[in-house]
């Protein structure tokens, strides 16, 4: 054939497989992707079948994935060795093959052909590779009209096999993902109802033992309490833990339900910074609260809630400052929004855990050598709680330095400053 003869089918060709590559890239189920596949290759090389094998790690085999007829199907899930096949071949030295007189020979694997009456005249065949690494063969059979594989329709099958082997990766990882995703998503569940059913279940006994031990308390001697206080206050951290499981279930379940009032900002942190006040004067942490008094701060929304976000902020900012430390509450207005900020000169959180620590159960040091107790629940409520009221939450903060907790709050404008002029006028 001249080269001018040769040209217009070429670049016909190479238009095909620009066409094709488009398609492949957009198809998400592995099993349309290797028909369009075998179907556009058998167009390409003029071929009377093509079929993909893929490598089954499971078997240490190539199972024909793909066929090119529907009268071929049996072929479907078969496999060929790779030791006595010429895909095998193909495969393990990752380099393609022309057979132009298939018939007689030897390393054919004669089982297939058996099996499905097919006979193997002439075969092109290349290996699917992705990152150096062979992931199957693609074999195009018996050449029409008796013809020879020529080194265009290598080229063409070679060109096809590099884009086929990119789209075949792509959608098994997309599959990885979704199982991934599927798995990640059950896990959530079990650990979601673990959550609650616990917290449901501990409830009752507690408050048994609580009760039960304040009852005791109240009659038993004085070489008693001791031990009693133990008790209740083992009894009191438990309910703790139980409360905040409780209230990480109820937000899971949707169940959360926010009440609507006007409350003042400032009061709830001056009542915050005297709550704690004891506790950071016995670590030796000085804790101040800076509020202004010309400016009441409202929110319209639920203080209890609120109270609780900031309440796990402040008790995190002693917990990780060691004695001789600061800590400060502040809260300021922000176009719109109120602004509340939370400073400690304590160990601060590597950059790299900044985000994480706000996940549910997350520890920037492991529950096993961690000094502090906690279950790593404290921040995801604090979230919950300012998300629910369209807030934001975030820290910012240095190893070694220090932290800066923050979140805002959106001011309901309207009914804040009528509620304001309420509270001015009480
Ligand atoms: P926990 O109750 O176990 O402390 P949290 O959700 O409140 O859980 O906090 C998660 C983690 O974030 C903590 O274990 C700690 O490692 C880190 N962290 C939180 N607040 C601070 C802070 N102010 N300074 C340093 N680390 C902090």
């Amino acid at each position: 054939m001249s080269k001018k003869q040769t040209q217009p089918s070429k670049i016909r060709r190479l238009e095909r497989i620009v066409e094709i590559s488009r398609h492949l890239s957009s198809t998400h189920d592995l099993t349309s992707l290797l028909q369009a596949i075998v179907d556009i290759a058998c167009e390409l090389t003029d071929s009377a079948g093509v079929s993909i094998l893929l490598y089954d790690h499971a078997s240490g085999e190539l199972r024909f994935e793909a066929v090119p007829g529907i009268q071929d199907q049996e072929m479907k899930g078969m496999s060929v060795p790779l030791d006595s096949s010429i895909a095998g071949w193909i495969f393990t030295h990752t380099r393609p093959m022309v057979l132009q007189d298939a018939t007689k020979d030897p390393r054919i694997y004669r089982e297939i052909d058996k099996s499905t009456q097919f006979q193997t005249n002439s075969l092109l065949g290349v290996p699917l590779i992705v990152n150096q690494q062979p992931i199957g063969v693609i074999e195009a059979v018996n050449k029409r009209d008796n013809g020879h594989y020529t080194e265009d329709d290598l080229a063409v099958l070679e060109t096809l096999a590099g884009q086929a082997a990119i789209a075949i990766e792509n959608v098994r990882l997309l599959k990885k993902l979704k199982d991934a995703n599927a798995e990640l998503l059950r896990l959530d569940r079990m650990k979601s109802d673990f959550i609650a059913i616990a917290s449901h279940e501990l409830r009752t006994p507690l408050g048994l033992i609580l009760g039960h031990a304040t009852f005791l308390k109240e009659l038993s001697e004085a070489d008693h309490q001791e031990q009693l206080d133990v008790i209740i206050r083992s009894a009191m951290r438990l309910k703790e833990i139980i409360e905040d499981m409780a209230i990480i279930a109820h937000d899971d379940e949707g169940k959360s339900r926010i009440r609507r009032e006007s409350f003042s900002i400032n009061d709830l942190i001056i009542e915050i910074a005297q709550k704690y006040e004891k506790a950071a004067d016995k670590k030796g942490i000085v804790l101040e609260s800076n509020v202004s008094k010309d400016e009441e701060l409202i929110i319209v929304g639920d203080k209890e809630k609120i109270s609780l976000a900031l309440t796990n902020l402040v008790e995190n900012a002693l917990t990780f400052t060691d004695s001789g430390g600061q800590v400060g509450i502040k809260a300021e207005k922000d176009e719109g929004y109120v602004k509340v900020l939370i400073v400690d000169t304590g160990i601060g959180i590597p950059a790299d855990e900044q985000e994480r620590i706000f996940d549910r159960f997350y520890q920037v040091e492991s529950h096993l050598t961690r000094k502090h107790g906690g279950m790593g629940l404290g921040l995801s409520i604090a979230k919950a709680m300012v998300e629910m009221h369209n807030g934001q939450i975030w820290c910012e903060s240095k190893e070694g330095m220090g932290s800066l907790f923050c979140f805002m709050l959106p001011v309901d404008e309207e009914k804040a400053s009528a509620a304001a002029r309420i509270f001015k006028t009480n």
